[in-house]
């Protein structure tokens, strides 16, 4: 998360392919020493603006560790990996437990994509957060049921993106009223 050094090379990366004077701007950043570059605040990835779009793409998509088909994918929104939620995984590796571990130091935020919402993790900790997609009455539709579109909620998800990037998970008691440990939210 945040690191700032990869953030200078993809800088340098993306200014290769722009002509003239940019360019060299682009190249005499690299030269620069790169950890000065100012901290990034934390963010989570970008999302599609309809749901239906992130569905199809994550829907029956196989692992990308065991290659089996993931039923119940839950997206990464640190990564964008596919991950299984604790009680289901394909593997270990794409359990949502393990994965936070090794990618958000033990914190991490899924989109539980057949349902829509969010699912928090800390280590073994699990709490649920209220999906980022409304419908155009401004509803949740929580797994789909009356199957209308569903659009990003950008200040639900920036809401969410700061819960998290505030450390959120360790004190705000609408997570830690209804954390419980080791995958039984899933029951
Ligand atoms: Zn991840
Ligand atoms: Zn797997």
């Amino acid at each position: 998360m945040g690191n700032p050094c990869g953030l200078a090379l993809d800088m340098s990366r993306s200014g290769l392919t722009v002509p003239g004077r940019l360019k060299e701007y682009s190249i005499n950043r690299v030269k620069m020493p790169l950890c000065i570059a100012p901290v990034v605040p934390f963010q989570l990835m970008k999302l599609p603006n309809l749901y239906q779009d992130l569905l199809q793409r994550c829907i029956k998509k196989a692992c990308s560790n065991c290659a089996k088909v993931i039923k119940e994918p839950a997206l990464c929104l640190l990564c964008g990996r596919l991950c299984s939620p604790v009680h289901n995984p394909c593997c270990r590796e794409s359990a949502c437990q393990t994965h936070t571990v090794t990618c958000g130091a033990g914190i991490s935020v899924y989109l539980l994509i057949r349902r829509t919402t969010i699912l928090l993790q800390r280590f073994a900790r699990q709490s649920p957060w209220p999906s980022p997609y409304l419908d155009s009455f401004g509803e949740e539709d929580i797994e789909m049921m009356r199957g209308k579109p569903l659009y990003l909620n950008e200040e639900r998800y920036a809401a969410l993106t700061y819960m998290v990037g505030s450390y959120g998970l360790d004190h705000i008691s609408e997570v830690l009223n209804q954390t419980t440990i080791g995958g039984a939210f899933f029951t």
